[in-house]
């Protein structure tokens, strides 16, 4: 179960991959746009490797997956799309990457903020390799969020030049988590991920056997019959 919020929250999403959001919390982020929240994204590179065909060229992948990730977006209630343009698979845990992360932090002042988990080594059940780049954000947004976004003495020019001030995330989610503590029961949202993953044409190939695909995954308990799907998160609590 999410939180329940008396008031609007502003939550920062922020991940390696144009659709990354969409295919590990875009049923929550659907919910969370209904009930009010405003969300922002903030991808940190445009997804110029997403393509195995040698005749497009990283930039027109590029302009293409910008699109999609804005249409996308749109179709959940997202309030805004950044890009970092960090090159798609070089993704590197530096102190370069933590303080771009803490700019956005310290800029979009959230109060919540949803990465993914870097210990999700093995996805799909543990029978494949999650892409390096997802480790790799996620150890990026949580050296970020604590404790360097909050604290003064860390990266001291984006205050002096840039005069963002410090600012810490009530609470971290990390989507596709393999020692979860909190489930998002996204049966009823199921339809609304799929409709904003259709605008990542580039990625998803023939539509129909995606939704195949995408529908097999069923959450324990879930069956053809009666159908269930879950999101998780592991929710860590900063304030
Ligand atoms: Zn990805």
């Amino acid at each position: 179960m999410l939180p329940e919020w008396d008031t609007p929250k502003r939550i920062l999403v922020v991940l390696a991959h144009p659709d990354d959001p969409e295919f590990f919390c875009g049923a929550t982020i659907g919910y969370l746009a209904s009930k009010g929240h405003e969300i922002h994204y903030a991808l940190l590179t445009r997804g110029d490797k997403g393509a195995s065909d040698r005749s497009i060229t990283p930039q027109a992948l590029m302009a293409c997956r910008e699109k999609e990730q804005r249409a996308a977006a749109n179709v959940l209630g997202v309030k805004s799309v950044a890009f970092l343009d960090y090159p798609d698979g070089y993704l590197e845990v530096n102190l370069q990457t933590r303080k771009d992360v803490v700019r956005l932090i310290r800029q979009y002042r959230p109060d919540v903020l949803i990465g993914c988990d870097p210990l999700n080594i093995f996805s799909m059940g543990g029978t494949r390799i999650n892409h390096p780049d997802h480790r790799a954000a996620g150890w990026i947004v949580m050296d970020a969020a604590f404790p360097a976004a909050g604290n003064p003495f860390y990266y001291t020019d984006l205050q002096d030049e840039e005069g963002l001030e410090p600012h810490t995330p009530q609470e971290v989610w990390l989507s596709i988590s393999p020692q979860p503590n909190m489930v998002f029961d996204a049966t009823a949202w199921f339809d609304l991920k799929l409709r904003a993953l259709h605008e990542h044409q580039s990625q998803i190939g023939d539509p129909e056997l995606f939704d195949q695909r995408m529908r097999q995954r069923y959450a324990p308990g879930g069956t053809p019959e009666q159908p269930r799907y879950e999101e998780n998160f592991k929710r860590l609590l900063l304030t």
